[in-house]
């Protein structure tokens, strides 16, 4: 399966960032034109800098956001429509990510709801499940990441419109990742659990997240039933980006 890189700039970035970042993007993919023939590429700015990404997205690189609401329009001050994703041209949203599940009190049922939004506004989503550091410590990450998985999953699934990312709690932004052991235990149980929704479950990617590096791509994203990285801090300078695209796909 061709991997998938996908970056997500979380709350980051000024216009002037912005430029500076999708120009050294598009630079760095012209001087390795093969990382698109290998790798399909995400980036998911905060809203409001959307329509600046996309005027200067690469070709190859597909834009996503990082949010949308689970409803369709109406009074919902402050809110963004799956649609109105779609029409920025948007392709992707990223879901259930645990800054938001955390920060924002979202719930699995939240998660299917808004899932099930943008897939009805043909977006493809990046549902996002993952243990916290003290469930992993009792041992019960298969259960809390098959939890999510299944309670997170909207009708209407389909390896087309959605990709797995298995996004480990205490590994976002900290410098610690788990082991490559656990790391294929657990994507090989994420990969049975899919079987209960899906007739081609060994189709649909399955992203590892949490301080993925150039250093430790090669590792991490060559372990079976791993099928790309979801990106957060190193997804904010091109160079380490793509080295990770490289590095996971040489
Ligand atoms: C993320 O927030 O999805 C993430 C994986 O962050 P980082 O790469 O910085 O750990």
């Amino acid at each position: 399966m061709k991997k998938m890189i996908a970056g997500n700039w979380k709350m980051n970035g000024s216009l002037d960032e912005v430029v500076a970042l999708m120009t050294a993007l598009g630079d760095g993919l012209k001087a390795s034109p093969e990382l698109i023939d290998r790798a399909d590429f995400v980036v998911s700015p905060s809203y409001i800098h959307l329509a600046l990404a996309q005027s200067m997205l690469p070709e190859g690189v597909h834009l996503g956001a990082q949010d949308c609401s689970m409803r369709p329009n109406g009074a919902f001050t402050g809110d963004i429509s799956a649609k109105m994703l779609e029409d920025m041209a948007c392709q992707y949203v990223i879901l259930g990510h645990s800054e938001r599940r955390q920060h924002h009190g979202e719930t699995n049922d939240i998660v299917a709801a808004k899932a099930k939004a943008a897939h009805d506004a043909n977006l493809k989503t990046i549902i996002c499940v993952g243990e916290t550091e003290a469930e992993r410590e009792e041992g019960r990450q298969d259960v809390v990441v098959i939890d999510q998985l299944r309670k997170s999953l909207p009708e209407g699934v389909r390896v087309d419109n959605t990709v797995i990312a298995y996004e480990p709690v205490w590994a976002i932004g900290t410098g610690k990742t788990p082991t490559a052991e656990d790391v294929e235990a657990i994507h090989a149980t994420i990969r049975a659990c899919l079987k209960e929704k899906l007739d081609n479950p060994d189709s649909m990617r399955i992203l590892y997240g949490g301080s993925v590096k150039p250093e430790n791509a090669a590792i991490l994203l060559t372990i079976k039933n791993v099928d790309g990285a979801l990106v957060g801090g190193a997804s904010l300078k091109a160079d380490q980006f793509l080295a990770i695209a490289a590095a996971a796909t040489a």
